[in-house]
Formats: C-alpha cells, structure tokens, sequence
C-alpha cells in the first residue's frame, strides 16, 4: 500500500461525540469532505446536546435531547462507548479498550467534566449535572420534591435550583465567594442576579465554605448543618484532557489543550474544539476557554475548513482563523439572560434600563467601542452588539445607556 492510499485510508477521527465532535464531523461532510470519518464517544446514548439537561429534561417535559443527525446517512462511523485512554503521535494512533485506531487528521472534542467536592464522591445523595445520565438520575429526586441543596451559585447551579422550585423543592443555594456569578460577572452586575434567588423563594447563602456532606446533609465551614434530601454540586468544569498525559498535546494550567490560531494543537495533524480547548484571541488579546454551546458549534467549521485545506480539498485556500465574539445564554429565575463578547480589559460600564425591572441589559466599552453585552429580556441588544462588539466600531455612550435608543443606532 503507498503511503498516501494508507493516509488516506485513515482518515479523519474524531474523540468526543459531544456538540463539537458531531459538529464537526457535520462540517466535514458539509464543506466536501469526502474520505472516511469517524466519531468515538466515551458515553454509550446517542450523541446529544446538553443545555436542556438543566431545563426541559431535567423537568421531565422533554424526554431526551438527542441531535437530530443521520450519521449513518452522511457517511459518520459512529463509535459509542468507546473511551479513548491514549494519543500515540509518532503511529498516529489512538488507545481504546477494543484496540488501536489510526488516524491521518485527529480532531480532540472531549468537552470538560464537572469538578467535585473533594470526599463527597460516592456520598447518598450527592449529585452532579453534566449528563444525561446525571439528569435521568436526577429527574426523580426532583419529582419527589425534596429539601434540595446546590453547591455554587453559577450558571448551572442558578439553572439546577430555578428547576428545583419550579419541581417544588425547597432550594438553598450555598455559594463560597461573597456573590453569585462570582466568576463571570463583577459585583455590580450580579447584585441584580441574586435578587433573583430570594424573589423564586430559593434561600442564598453566599460566603459559605462547604466543609463536607453526609448523608441528608451539607455541613458548613461556620459549623452550619443544613438538611439536603438531594445535593447538587454545580462548582464548575474543567477539559476532560487528562487522558492526552505523555502524548505531547501542549496544555495550559487549566487542563486546556492550547490550541493555535487554527485550532491546531501542538502535534501536527491534531486539531481542538470546544469545552476542551482555549484559543488565542485576536479580537481581546488574551487566550480564552470558552465552556458555552455557541462556541461548540462555531469552532467545528474552522476546525473543518482548515482540515479540508490540509487534506487537499481545499488546497490552495489559507486556513482560516478562529476569532469569535463569544456567546452564550442561560434561563433561569423566568429570565432569558444572553451574553456577547469578553468584558475583560473594558474600561466603560454602561447599564440600559433599570436592573429592578424585568428587561434591562449591560455594555462594556473599550476606548469608545463595545467589547461586550449582557441582556436580560432584551435579546435585540444581544443580537445587535453582537454585530457591534464584531465591527469594532466608536459608540456614543450617551445613546448607549438610553435603553429606548436601539442599540445599533447608537454610533457615535
Ligand atoms: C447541564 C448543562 C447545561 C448547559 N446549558 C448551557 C446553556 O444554557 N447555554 C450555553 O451556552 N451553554 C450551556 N452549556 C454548555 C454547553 O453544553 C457546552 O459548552 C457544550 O456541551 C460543549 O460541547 P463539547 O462537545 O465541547 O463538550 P461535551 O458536550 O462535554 O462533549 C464531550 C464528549 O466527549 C466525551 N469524551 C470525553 N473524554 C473522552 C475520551 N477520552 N474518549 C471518548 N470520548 C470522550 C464525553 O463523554 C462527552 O460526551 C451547558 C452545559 C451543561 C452541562
């Protein structure tokens, strides 16, 4: 066999049959790519997407959230079950339990795993919200409707508990930082936020350290003992890259795998996309780890056209580049709350409407342009900055916090 039919042979494959594995092997076949794909996926369901896992699903009034993709249809080897445990580089092999699979082109998609309390694992009781196993194990303690406690006051834990009352459990949310949202948003945004909890009857504790769960209860650090029939633990995620230990895959402090311009790793032929990957961007000078659906499905059509240009579909054409406004949203508390941009490096605050209200919405500027929007209600601010934030262009402040001036009328 020559060298190129056995490359050839090898094809495309795919670790991590999330949003941005399937994504991605999605894109291949969209933009021409025509040699042999395949996904491998640790979980053994059907490929599905994870928000409505802490809404719909959750709540029983969705069933599940497979993707609706034939991948038998475009032509997509679909391996569930299949955890990868090792990256060969110099075999251009991968490590499974059912034998080695050779790749040319290799995309890492193995999403972040959800970080836990240390020596609560294995506790009654206790539980996680990543999968849907997580959520099909959760969905009958939420039916019971017990005394339900959340560790953090994030996302997913203001997702968990919103879901919790709508269940009609009792809801106390213990968050250790002195705020909710501490890490994404500054003090002066979330203040809004936490409102939120009291006003859905979920009780918040904030500066709370948790010193350890029993069985029905969550002991506090100041010697608080509060009774949990169910405890979600939503303390955040990290990329599940561990298994690339030894392979030369270049990472970052936090469990990222660094991935170029190109979303091309440090081995050649080795791309990465999504919850497991951070990216230089060019647009906010820094390197970011996105952990959001948007950039799941984004990043896989660079990812996609920048292997076609490698493979020689698309030969000729330079690689492109991934630099997005990043997005996301959340639905909690009855508010549909939506974020565009890295408000990092603003220098300019700037609120539209009035945050005691139902609908109000926040901009950052850098040097008189936006770099970030968070609405709540107010998807057209979010849909308009998104262009904004993307056009760099100089805003008038005084337009900008006037709530009744739409946003894209707001240039200087
Ligand atoms: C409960 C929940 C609610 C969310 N809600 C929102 C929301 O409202 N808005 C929003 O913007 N974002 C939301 N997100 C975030 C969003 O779902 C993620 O950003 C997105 O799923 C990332 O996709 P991914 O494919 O990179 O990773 P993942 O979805 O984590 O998929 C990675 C897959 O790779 C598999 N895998 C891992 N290691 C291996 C291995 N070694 N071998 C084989 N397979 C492996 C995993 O089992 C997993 O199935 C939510 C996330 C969760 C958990």
């Amino acid at each position: 066999m020559s060298e190129q039919t056995e490359h050839n042979q090898r094809g495309v494959v795919i670790v991590g049959a999330g949003m941005a594995g399937v994504q991605t092997a999605v894109a291949l076949r969209e933009q021409g790519f025509d040699g042999p794909l395949t996904l491998l996926g640790a979980e053994p369901h059907q490929p599905y997407d994870r928000p409505p896992l802490s809404k719909a699903v959750l709540l029983g009034k969705a069933e599940d959230s497979a993707f609706d993709v034939d991948f038998e249809e475009l032509g997509i080897e679909l391996r569930l079950g299949t955890e990868v445990t090792g990256l060969r580089a110099a075999d251009r092999e991968l490590d499974t339990e059912a034998g080695p699979v050779p790749y040319e082109v290799l995309v890492l998609a193995t999403g972040a795993e959800p970080l836990t309390l240390p020596g609560t694992e294995g506790v009654p009781g206790v539980h996680l919200l990543r999968t849907l196993d997580d959520a099909a194990r959760l969905r009958p303690v939420l039916a019971a409707a017990p005394r339900a406690v959340v560790v953090g006051a994030g996302w997913i834990g203001a997702e968990f508990a919103t879901a919790a009352r709508e269940a009609g459990c009792a809801v106390t949310v213990v968050e250790a930082a002195d705020r909710v949202l501490a890490g994404a948003l500054p003090a002066e945004v979330a203040a809004p936020m936490a409102r939120w909890y009291e006003e859905a009857g979920a009780e918040l504790i904030t500066g709370a350290k948790v010193a350890g769960i029993e069985e029905g209860r969550v002991l506090l650090a100041d010697g608080r003992a509060l009774p949990a029939g169910a405890v979600v633990v939503g303390i955040g995620a990290r990329p599940a890259t561990g298994w690339l230990g030894g392979s030369g895959v270049e990472r970052g402090p936090d469990g990222s795998v660094t991935a170029d311009a190109y979303l091309r790793t440090s081995l050649p032929g080795v791309y990465a996309v999504g919850d497991c990957a951070s990216f230089p961007s060019g647009r906010y000078g820094k390197r970011l780890l996105v952990h959001h659906w948007d950039n799941a499905l984004q990043g896989p059509r660079t990812v996609a056209a920048n292997i076609l240009a490698e493979v020689g579909a698309g030969a000729g054409e330079a690689g492109e580049v991934y630099d997005p406004v990043p997005y996301f949203w959340s639905e909690q508390f009855g508010r549909f709350v939506q974020y565009a941009g890295h408000h990092g490096g603003a220098d300019t605050l700037l609120w539209r409407g009035d945050p005691a209200g139902a609908a109000w919405s926040v901009c950052w500027l850098r040097a008189g342009a936006l770099v970030a929007v968070l609405a709540v209600g107010r998807p057209r601010d979010v849909a308009q900055g998104r262009k904004l934030i993307e056009a760099a262009v100089p805003l008038d402040p005084s337009k900008v916090a006037d709530p009744a001036t739409p946003l894209k009328s707001a240039t200087a």
